[in-house]
Protein backbone atom coordinates (compact mmCIF):
# COMPACT_ATOMS: atom_id res chain seq x y z
CA UNK A 1 0.00 0.00 0.00
CA UNK A 2 1.51 3.26 -0.73
CA UNK A 3 -0.01 6.30 1.53
CA UNK A 4 1.50 8.36 -0.53
CA UNK A 5 -0.04 12.23 -0.21
CA UNK A 6 -1.01 14.30 -2.70
CA UNK A 7 0.16 17.72 -1.82
CA UNK A 8 -0.75 20.04 -4.16
CA UNK A 9 2.26 21.75 -5.66
CA UNK A 10 1.09 25.41 -5.17
CA UNK A 11 3.06 27.33 -7.73
CA UNK A 12 4.36 30.67 -5.78
CA UNK A 13 4.86 32.91 -8.24
CA UNK A 14 6.90 36.40 -7.43
CA UNK A 15 5.95 38.84 -9.98
CA UNK A 16 9.23 41.09 -10.00
CA UNK A 17 8.74 44.51 -11.33
CA UNK A 18 5.92 43.76 -13.02
CA UNK A 19 3.51 47.05 -11.44
CA UNK A 20 2.36 49.72 -13.69
CA UNK A 21 2.13 51.94 -11.04
CA UNK A 22 1.48 55.94 -11.96
CA UNK A 23 3.74 57.56 -9.31
CA UNK A 24 2.33 60.73 -7.36
CA UNK A 25 3.63 63.70 -8.68
CA UNK A 26 5.67 62.21 -11.41
CA UNK A 27 5.03 62.67 -15.38
CA UNK A 28 4.89 59.26 -16.60
CA UNK A 29 5.47 60.14 -20.13
CA UNK A 30 9.06 61.41 -19.60
CA UNK A 31 12.03 61.13 -20.68
CA UNK A 32 13.52 61.21 -17.74
CA UNK A 33 13.14 59.89 -14.27
CA UNK A 34 15.00 59.56 -10.88
CA UNK A 35 15.39 56.30 -9.59
CA UNK A 36 13.30 56.05 -6.37
CA UNK A 37 15.38 53.32 -4.96
CA UNK A 38 19.09 55.34 -5.31
CA UNK A 39 18.61 58.50 -6.48
CA UNK A 40 20.19 57.60 -9.84
CA UNK A 41 18.96 60.16 -12.91
CA UNK A 42 17.77 57.76 -15.84
CA UNK A 43 16.83 58.69 -19.24
CA UNK A 44 14.23 56.59 -21.34
CA UNK A 45 15.57 54.25 -23.81
CA UNK A 46 14.49 51.12 -25.76
CA UNK A 47 15.34 48.19 -23.31
CA UNK A 48 14.66 44.11 -23.91
CA UNK A 49 13.30 41.78 -21.60
CA UNK A 50 12.03 37.86 -22.18
CA UNK A 51 8.38 39.39 -23.44
CA UNK A 52 9.90 41.31 -26.17
CA UNK A 53 11.46 44.83 -26.41
CA UNK A 54 9.83 48.37 -24.72
CA UNK A 55 10.74 51.51 -24.23
CA UNK A 56 11.40 52.17 -20.46
CA UNK A 57 13.65 53.32 -17.44
CA UNK A 58 16.75 50.98 -16.50
CA UNK A 59 18.61 51.98 -13.42
CA UNK A 60 21.86 50.32 -13.40
CA UNK A 61 22.14 50.09 -9.85
CA UNK A 62 18.27 48.27 -9.12
CA UNK A 63 17.90 46.84 -12.54
CA UNK A 64 14.38 47.23 -15.02
CA UNK A 65 12.87 50.48 -13.11
CA UNK A 66 9.73 50.78 -15.40
CA UNK A 67 7.92 50.32 -18.82
CA UNK A 68 6.59 53.03 -20.64
CA UNK A 69 5.18 51.34 -23.36
CA UNK A 70 3.77 47.86 -24.71
CA UNK A 71 5.97 45.37 -26.24
CA UNK A 72 7.79 45.50 -29.94
CA UNK A 73 8.96 42.61 -32.37
CA UNK A 74 11.77 44.09 -32.98
CA UNK A 75 14.16 46.60 -31.67
CA UNK A 76 13.99 49.07 -34.77
CA UNK A 77 10.26 49.32 -34.57
CA UNK A 78 10.86 50.30 -30.61
CA UNK A 79 13.60 52.62 -31.80
CA UNK A 80 10.79 54.33 -34.11
CA UNK A 81 8.29 54.20 -31.41
CA UNK A 82 10.99 56.23 -29.02
CA UNK A 83 11.79 58.66 -31.12
CA UNK A 84 8.63 59.41 -32.68
CA UNK A 85 6.53 59.34 -29.52
CA UNK A 86 8.85 59.69 -26.38
CA UNK A 87 11.09 62.08 -27.65
CA UNK A 88 10.84 65.94 -27.92
CA UNK A 89 7.54 66.51 -26.55
ZN1 LIG B 1 18.33 52.63 -8.73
Amino acid sequence: MNSHLSIPAGGIFVLKGGESMTLPGECVNDTQTVCMECGTALGIQVLCSAAGYYIGFFCPHCGPYSRESGYYANREEAEQALNNGFNGR
